[in-house]
């Protein structure tokens, strides 16, 4: 139970397009987190499967069957939302009931389920207190219980932890993935937290102007881009744009406008116009000196992170950045020479052009 299909989904506001024919399937207890920049239809997508939003066109359909007519509340679903509005004069037993008693549920059902979701969220003992009486954290969870509370078939999330300091939002993605680890419900959550999305997904679609840019496990999609929109959104990449000169002994030779690189991928044919993307922590300080994907220049800054610094340095009037981890060693300053390269196995070949 759980799948959700959407087929082609269209929605538009005047002149903008929020969702432009979205398709794409979600699996029965996945957690599958939708990631963009504002504005690229994350939440218009979130609100269509909850029903708020009724689409122009195209297909959504729950374990099957299309829902396009069926109104929020028959759509089985649990919601959350960053500002998760808790009812202030309701203690935390009534709020996790209230969905329960809405649906004329009986009164010893209500009470046994309110103590399965309070054992859940671990907040046993604070059944009796209002929301103003807890914390950040436990307010929370008090919300993510009450989206749980009618056992929806989908949980839906914008922004969950949007609202918690770091702190409280790290400790709180691990008892997420947690519940819904044990409860195996179907998750779909909105995030503009690139970190968040990676931490907590089963699978990401990263969105663009109310499209799928590109669909994949967390580590799929981060260390093999599709564009240099997903590599850019998805963590610091230093980009090389060149064209593809020749492929000869498992290499893929890509001539810049001074020297060449090489890589193991083989996605672009000679003549090509490419684009080359390398995380920063996949370039290592080197040796000066002759040698496959070696690039020279002068460190502009560095930024200390404490586990690493990250030297930022001019290259062919790119910036790129080159994560030295901090092993207690020296690292090049500000002004120092700096030679860096990488392994031909950690370059992607990306087809669209960097901006
Ligand atoms: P954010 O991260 O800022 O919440 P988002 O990715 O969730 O952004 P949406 O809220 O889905 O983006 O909005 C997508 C586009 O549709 C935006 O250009 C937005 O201005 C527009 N839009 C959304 N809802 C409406 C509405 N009710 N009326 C008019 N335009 C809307």
């Amino acid at each position: 139970m759980g799948s959700v299909d959407l087929q082609s989904v269209t929605k538009t506001y005047g002149a903008t397009r929020a969702l432009d024919e979205v398709t794409l399937t979600i699996a029965e207890g996945e957690f599958f987190g939708l990631l963009g920049p504002s504005g690229c239809g994350k939440t218009t997508l979130l609100r269509a499967i909850a029903g708020f939003v009724t689409p122009d066109s195209g297909r959504i359909l729950m374990d099957g069957q299309p829902v396009e007519r069926v109104p929020v509340n028959r759509r089985d679903i649990g919601l959350m939302f960053q500002n998760y509005a808790l009812f202030p004069h309701l203690n935390v037993r009534e709020n996790l009931g209230f969905g329960l008693s809405v649906r004329h549920r009986p009164k010893a059902e209500i009470a046994a389920r309110v103590e399965e979701l309070l054992r859940l969220v671990r907040l046993e003992g604070f059944g009796e207190r209002k929301p103003r009486e807890l914390s950040g954290g436990q307010q929370q969870r008090v919300a993510l219980a009450r989206a749980l509370a009618t056992n929806p078939r989908v949980l839906l999330l914008d922004e969950p932890l949007g609202a918690l300091d770091k702190n409280l939002r790290e400790e709180m993605q691990i008892e997420l993935k947690q519940i819904q680890r044990e409860l195996g419900i179907t998750t779909i959550f909105v995030t503009h937290d690139q970190e968040e999305a990676l931490t907590l997904s089963d699978r990401i679609a990263i969105m663009r102007a109310g499209r799928v840019e590109q669909i994949g496990a967390p580590r799929a999609i981060y260390e093999r881009p599709a564009t240099v929109f997903a590599a850019n959104f998805l963590g610091a990449a230093n980009l090389f744009t060149g064209m593809v000169e020749a492929r000869e002994g498992g290499l893929t030779r890509v001539r810049l406008e001074d020297g060449s690189l090489v890589t193991t991928r083989d996605e672009a044919a000679p003549g090509r116009q490419v684009t080359l993307a390398v995380r920063p922590e996949k370039m290592q300080v080197a040796a000066p000196g002759e040698g496959p994907n070696r690039l020279s220049g002068t460190v502009s800054h560095e930024v200390f992170t404490g586990t690493a610094v990250i030297l930022r340095m001019d290259f062919q009037g790119r910036a790129i950045s080159v994560f030295a981890q901090n092993d207690g060693g020296p690292l090049p300053r500000a002004g120092e020479a700096l030679t860096a390269a990488f392994d031909p196995a950690n370059a992607v070949i990306l087809t669209d052009p960097a901006g």
